[in-house]
């Protein structure tokens, strides 16, 4: 699915010199890679505050333990997505409200949202989801007027400019309350291991941001919060800056791959090629296509069998997970994301494809719908 190795090697002998020079130094926590890298990506993303920590899960927990969010509160936010969401919203004991998502942006439906808030609702968490923005001119507008933070799930949508209904463009995750992101390394902005970043704009909250990620503390051993170990590694940040510079350069390449399965599929009755948002750019973390009566699982072992990978984001809706099963829903609770689960498939997207390969699945994959 993704091809880590190519990546590396076409930047190998700065990635090398910049991790031997953190190790040189010695300067492994809070070195001053972990500083430039902040600065750096702060003037990528027009942020005013980047806060790094260790990855994209403790940005999420972080930023809802910055906002004091009380046992009970409740936050809305998509059936269809990674479990990461959801799981810091139970770890601490707040309600999570799950939502139906668009079917066609595959994102959270702000009409579901709207429908979805009570008095106790204090928070809306869309995710960005596969590479492009969720509809944030109205999240934005329900936020607004229900006065409700709006924290943004960009770990899939990094780079992803955002037209608002205003003219004003603005990158994934600077737009809501504050942006929380993952540097896992098949995401779009992957480092070598583990990592994660927080931004916003509002200079308080990034203050209690960074006093939660250490430990609770602003000045070493006093500690105001009951705070979180999470740290950026220098090594990492040190990476992160080299790539960085190319993230740009990686988008392009995604978006080539993307129009080249869009050509190649477009008006085939039985597949669903992803739709543009006009108002966010695809950055294409995932290429997810949907099948209309044909079975995507035989796809995927036909595809296997062949040794082209496929992955299904997601099989199972959060609403049907066992570990987030609740009274409150049932199979048939989200009708588009439960059909999305069954019928999506995801093919390999990368920054290291060649036509060659492109040519190879697409002919391979309408090869399969032919005869089924
Ligand atoms: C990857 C991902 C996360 C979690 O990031 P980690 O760094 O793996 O903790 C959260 N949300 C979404 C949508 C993701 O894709």
């Amino acid at each position: 699915m993704v091809d880590l190795i190519g990546q590396y090697q076409k930047i190998q002998s700065e990635i090398d010199k910049a991790v031997l020079d953190v190790m040189h130094s010695a300067a492994f926590i809070n070195g001053p890679d972990v500083k430039g890298f902040q600065a750096e990506l702060e003037k990528y993303l027009g942020a005013k505050h980047v806060i790094p920590c260790a990855n994209g899960t403790d940005a999420l927990q972080i930023a809802m333990m910055a906002l004091d969010f009380q046992p009970g509160d409740e936050v809305i936010t998509a059936d269809f997505t990674y479990v990461a969401t959801t799981e810091v919203i139970a770890l601490l004991k707040l309600k999570p409200v799950l939502v139906d998502v668009n079917p066609e942006t595959f994102t959270i439906d702000p009409k579901a949202i709207e429908a979805a808030i009570t008095p106790k609702t204090k928070a809306i968490v869309p995710v960005h989801l596969f590479g492009q923005c969720a509809d944030m001119d109205a999240i934005m507008d329900i936020a607004q007027r229900h006065h409700l933070y709006v924290l943004e799930d960009t770990a899939q949508a990094i780079g992803a400019n955002y037209k608002l209904k205003s003219g004003e463009i603005k990158k994934a995750g600077t737009i809501g309350t504050v942006g929380c992101t993952s540097f896992f390394p098949s995401k779009n902005l992957g480092c070598y291991g583990d990592g994660g970043a927080l931004y916003t704009n509002d200079d308080q909250l990034a203050k209690k941001i960074r006093m939660i990620a250490n430990h609770g503390q602003s000045v070493q051993y006093y500690h105001d919060e009951i705070g979180v170990n999470s740290r950026l590694d220098s090594i990492q940040a040190a990476i992160l800056r080299i790539k960085l510079r190319h993230l740009d350069e990686y988008a392009a390449a995604r978006q080539y791959v993307a129009d080249y399965y869009d050509k190649a599929f477009a008006n085939h009755p039985k597949i669903v090629t992803p739709v543009r948002f006009p108002s966010s750019d695809h950055v294409f973390h995932q290429y997810t296509l949907v099948l209309k009566g044909a079975d995507r699982n035989k796809l995927r072992e036909y595809l296997a069998e062949l040794e082209i990978p496929a992955m299904i984001y997601y099989p199972v809706p959060l609403h049907l997970q066992k570990a987030y099963r609740d009274p409150r829903y049932k199979e048939g609770s989200f009708p588009v994301t439960e059909w999305l689960c069954a019928n999506v498939i995801s093919l390999p997207i990368h920054t290291e494809m060649t036509d060659e390969v492109l040519k190879l699945i697409t002919s391979k994959v309408l090869e399969f719908m032919k005869h089924n």
